[in-house]
């Protein structure tokens, strides 16, 4: 690659990637700073999807990773138990599941997170006897055929794919202004005519990440909750890009007090290596021994590195911490928003993840453009890529955090003005 011309074209030309969308090419990383190989910094507000949580190469989980690799610890393992593997159970139980009165089993499910959503959907179906599912508009559960049948997005479908097969979306907490989709939900349920079938599960994101960041309020998943229950429908929440603590508290449906049969998590939860779990109530626990397998469940670095980061929840001022950046976060764009209030712009959000709506793809692709030429990388989501999204680490010195937003003000400033 560097013998020849300059890399960023060699590798556009015979690798899909982002090369073009962000041509640089990175080569180092630490907490919220990106650096490219010819010394540019970039402040990072994209936070690998939701998977760098805990900021690149953590100092906890690199630290634990060269012991553990220079004591010649199990890379991979399978399903057999391992020390790495009995410590991150362990860790997970005292510091997240324990202290939230969870009784959940934890089943690994492979390195991604569609592999956590192909594992619940599957679980739902064996339990209940029911094939149809449930999903909601702007979903976004991942690419394999059964998770894309569950994602929303159009553009990622296709005719030849066979991938919408027994599930309906259904809208989404405030989708159209003035329809109650829950209540909607449940008279469809109740009514023969609607042609819906009781689903075996309801799947969900209590804030769509790449569907735009949208918030569905804790009153509205309550009353999915209590659906749930009256027809017996396991509850699913997608928590692998808004757990991990991206909502402010550890799994995002803490805030509206309910408890799922099953949650997915991946993302942040390998301490940034690869790595998804379900949680499932032990009541759900149908499989048999062997009944749903993969390869790549046992990656004992993951379990390092997960544990490292872990820790972080014993800390008692974690939760309140993520607040106050939530506060700066809001306000930032609170004032953007009232500065060109002509624009009806949308700012949604909650905890880190926070979302500008600018109602059009084009000019939030200006605005990313223009911070990435002043050192802020960021993404957009939503259907049209008209939500911009701020999704730094939950661990960003709020200065960084502070300079980051500046850039991206003044990135606004100049896509409009
Ligand atoms: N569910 C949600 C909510 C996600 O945000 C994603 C990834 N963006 C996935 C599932 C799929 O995860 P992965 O890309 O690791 O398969």
């Amino acid at each position: 690659l560097r013998t020849s011309g300059d890399p960023l074209e060699r590798i556009e030309s015979g690798v899909r990637g982002y090369a073009k969308l962000f041509p640089a090419v990175f080569d180092r990383a630490v907490g919220s700073t990106l650096t490219s190989e010819d010394g540019r910094q970039w402040i990072d507000f994209f936070c690998g999807a939701g998977s760098l949580n805990y900021g690149h190469n953590n100092p906890a989980a690199k630290q634990a990773l060269l012991d553990y690799i220079s004591r010649d610890g199990i890379q991979h393992s399978l399903d057999t138990v391992t020390a790495a593997k009995v410590e991150f159970v362990e860790t997970f139980e005292e510091l997240i599941l324990r202290p939230r009165g969870l009784d959940y089993r934890i089943q690994f499910t492979g390195p991604t997170g569609t592999n956590a959503v192909e594992a619940a959907i599957k679980l739902a179906k064996q339990k209940t006897s029911r094939s149809h599912v449930i999903a909601f508009t702007n979903a976004y559960h991942g690419h394999s055929l059964g998770s894309l049948a569950l994602t929303g997005n159009r553009f990622y479908h296709s005719e030849f794919y066979g991938s919408r097969n027994n599930v309906t979306h259904l809208p989404y907490d405030g989708y159209s202004v003035g329809v109650d989709s829950a209540r909607l939900l449940a008279k469809m349920l109740e009514d023969s005519s609607s042609g819906i079938p009781i689903p075996a599960a309801i799947i969900l994101e209590t804030v769509q990440g790449e569907g735009g960041v949208n918030v569905a309020s804790d009153q509205w998943l309550c009353e999915i909750a209590s659906i749930c229950r009256h027809h017996g429908i396991v509850l699913v929440i997608d928590d692998i890009q808004v757990g991990n603590g991206r909502t402010g508290k550890f799994f995002s449906f803490e805030h509206a007090g309910i408890k799922p049969d099953v949650v997915c998590l991946s993302k942040s939860i390998g301490g940034g290596l690869p790595m998804s779990i379900v949680l499932i109530d032990p009541e759900m626990d149908v499989w048999k021994p062997g009944q749903h397998t993969g390869t790549f469940r046992g990656n004992n670095l993951a379990f390092v590195a997960a544990a490292a980061v872990l820790k972080n929840w014993a800390d008692p001022n974690f939760e309140s911490e993520i607040q106050n950046r939530s506060e700066v976060i809001q306000t930032k764009l609170s004032s953007i928003q009232d500065r060109y209030s002509h624009h009806e712009f949308d700012v949604r959000g909650r905890g880190m993840i926070w979302g500008l709506d600018v109602a059009d793809g084009t000019l939030a692709r200006t605005v990313i453009d223009d911070c990435f030429a002043n050192g802020l990388l960021m993404e957009a989501s939503g259907a049209e890529d008209q939500v911009l999204k701020i999704m730094p680490a939950l661990t960003i010195p709020t200065a960084l955090l502070k300079h980051g937003l500046d850039i991206f003000g003044q990135a606004i400033d100049r896509a409009i003005d």
